[in-house]
């Protein structure tokens, strides 16, 4: 297993482990028309959004959308244009001017942090005392870099391509927010031991959902990052990284067949009925064992 920990594989070891066995094996399933329909939606607005000029964004467009039935690609056109506009309206109302705006920024932290009693400590040791050495990254939508009376303030913004923000997105953004806030502390301590002055800036985690059918209602939700909440955090995505190797050695990874295997490339409906969705790479696996178990008392 590589010692990476991202929002999405944990979410996808949390749901399924059997899922997030054939991913960390890199096999490959189908997409269906939907997901393939906003994933291109989603790509194509991510890049239209930094294009300079209409022709640009045209040629962005036509790049992806293309790769969509003719049918849908009016239909698709109107979307992006409407996301596009969107976004660039929710950025600049909300940065500025003197504000950097960075896209795709990635932050890293590598989780090397031992836990040192201190004599003030009132509550117990942790359960997940030693480090992982785990890298943990986060790969947010956009950043930006802002001040106000109160100093240095980063904006992690995440933009869905969605119609409301879901409980999972914030679960998402305070990942982002985490990884951000632990890099920073990590360049503060370089910079410290440098002799350098280093300003912490507080985060503010943004949520978008540029699909959200409101007018006049803003579709992103804010929040400020807490980092009095980080002890706490970092013992969650520790309980996951020590479950996600004790799967390993056990070599443990159950399917959950549940309605979520409708959103999953391995899930297959049976003659196009969304009631009889099964999970064809679990078949595929017990047949397959199935196999192997017949054959060897044909052997025996
Ligand atoms: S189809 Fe369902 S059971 Fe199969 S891998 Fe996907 S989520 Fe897991």
């Amino acid at each position: 297993m590589r010692k990476v920990l991202t929002h999405d594989l944990r979410e996808i070891f949390r749901r399924c482990k059997f899922r997030f066995d054939l991913q960390q094996q890199g096999v490959k399933g189908n997409i269906d028309s939907k997901t393939r329909y906003f994933r291109l939606l989603g790509k194509a607005t991510e890049e239209a959004v930094d294009c300079k000029s209409r022709q640009e964004q045209t040629a962005v467009f036509l790049h992806h959308i293309q790769q969509l039935p003719v049918l849908e690609q009016q239909a698709a056109r109107v979307e992006v244009d409407c996301m596009v506009t969107r976004s660039r309206e929710l950025t600049s109302s909300t940065t500025n001017k003197t504000a950097k705006v960075k896209r795709q920024e990635q932050y890293k932290w590598v989780d090397n942090e031992p836990y040192t009693p201190s004599p003030d400590d009132r509550e117990p040791p942790p359960l997940y005392p030693n480090p992982t050495f785990f890298t943990f990254y986060a790969k947010p939508d956009l950043v930006v870099e802002d001040w106000d009376a109160h100093g240095k303030i980063i904006r992690i913004v995440d933009e869905k391509i969605a119609e409301r923000v879901r409980s999972k997105d914030r679960r998402n953004l305070y990942f982002f927010g985490f990884v951000a806030s632990k890099q920073f502390a990590r360049e503060q301590a370089q910079a410290w031991r440098r002799g350098e002055s280093y300003e912490m800036p507080s985060i503010q985690l943004v949520v978008r959902a540029l699909r959200s059918p409101g007018v006049l209602s803003v579709p992103e939700e804010v929040f400020w990052y807490k980092r009095a909440r980080e002890k706490g955090s970092l013992q969650e995505y520790r309980k996951d990284i020590a479950d996600m190797l004790e799967a390993e050695r056990l070599g443990l990874f159950p399917a959950s067949i549940d309605w979520d295997c409708g959103r999953c490339p391995f899930g297959k409906m049976v003659d196009g009925d969304p009631m009889t969705i099964i999970c064809e790479a679990y078949r595929n696996q017990v047949l397959k064992q199935q196999q192997q178990a017949e054959d060897a008392d044909t052997v025996a």
